[in-house]
């Protein structure tokens, strides 16, 4: 469905749950989410409800995000049923890729033909820094057994943040060298009022280009990522500058959290309820949605912070 500046929404993000085996410090409070009551968060029929009246109205992919998608019981099944609903071209799967040692086969075989891996930085002591609980092996051990697992694309996501992780950009790119993955670095966003970002963890993504002027620009996909490719490299480099350039013109999604808002646009308050809606009300809701998406989402930087009124965790990226 067209919306009010002509863009067509074809892309639906789901977030499944707002909780999540990790605690990175961009993304959520140390002490977690508030587990919020079940009764609130939407059931796994409300959820394929909410992806064939998407489908409906147009979307043809979906990318299944959380919180951490893989902590949820049955998103196996949230996944299967998803990729069997007609219209829904491609389900993909953003994870932090701890759970892939046992679920990457079991999500392939449900249908998901593309996962996104969030992977910051190489060094076991930073990882176990920035994530305040994980264990790099394990996130290692994930994408490894998802490379296994006949994926048709497997994309690692950085999140750079200056001072943490900007003397890691040649090793992190190197991973299209060793591996056929795409590499996207992210500039931070200031989701949170958090003291452990100050300016100086701002940088944008420019400067994976000043590190690395062996980058070949290629042709983009369609996607919010720049592409470039380091010389002989099995993947590509993306960078993702929600920051520095953002892409609200070309912005074909839609948002959906796991307590059942439709977000219009990710850095805005507005939000529509979908929760214990029929079909037909839940269509409405989704039409209003996709309407009310504004023509950008405003100012965004380390002292703008954005107006979502949310954790990324709760919003899904
Ligand atoms: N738990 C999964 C993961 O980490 O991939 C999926 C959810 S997570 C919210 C989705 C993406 O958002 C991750 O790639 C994460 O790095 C990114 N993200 C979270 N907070 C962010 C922030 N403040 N700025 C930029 N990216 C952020
Ligand atoms: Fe969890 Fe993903 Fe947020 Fe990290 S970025 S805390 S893995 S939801």
């Amino acid at each position: 469905m067209l919306d009010r500046y002509g863009r067509n929404i074809t892309y639906l993000r789901l977030s499944v749950t707002e909780l999540c085996n990790l605690r990175c410090r961009y993304c959520m409070p140390e002490d977690g989410v508030c587990k919020k009551p079940h009764e609130d968060m939407l059931t796994e029929e409300e959820i394929v409800l909410a992806v064939e009246t998407a489908a409906e109205l147009g979307v043809n992919k979906l990318r299944i995000t959380g919180g951490e998608p893989l902590v949820k019981k049955n998103i196996v099944s949230i996944c299967e049923r998803s990729a069997a609903v007609p219209g829904i071209r491609e389900v993909c799967v953003t994870t932090n890729g701890v759970l892939l040692p046992t679920l990457a086969k079991p999500l392939r075989e449900a249908g998901v033909r593309r996962l996104n891996i969030s992977l910051d930085t190489l060094d076991a002591e930073k990882y176990r820094y920035i994530t305040r609980l994980g264990s790099l092996d394990d996130a290692l051990r994930g994408i490894e057994t998802a490379l296994d697992a006949d994926y048709e694309k497997i994309k690692l996501n950085a999140v750079l943040v200056g001072g943490f992780n900007d003397d890691e950009i040649a090793p992190l790119a190197e991973l299209t060298r060793r591996w056929p993955v795409d590499l996207r670095f992210i500039e931070l966003m200031p989701m949170l009022d958090s003291p452990a970002f100050g300016p100086e963890a701002f940088i944008p993504c420019e400067r994976v280009l000043q590190t690395l002027p062996e980058l070949k620009r290629e042709e983009d996909d369609g996607g919010v990522a720049k592409l470039y490719r380091l010389p002989g490299a099995q993947g590509r480099i993306g960078l993702i500058s929600p920051l520095s350039s953002h892409f609200c013109r070309e912005c074909n999604r839609i948002r959906l959290t796991a307590d059942g808002k439709l977000k219009p646009c990710l850095h805005g308050k507005a939000e529509f309820p979908i929760k214990g809606l029929d079909r037909d009300a839940m269509r409405e809701q989704f039409r209003a949605a996709m309407l009310a998406k504004p023509e950008w989402h405003g100012e965004l930087s380390f002292s703008s912070h954005s107006q979502a009124g949310r954790g990324m965790n709760t919003i899904g990226g």
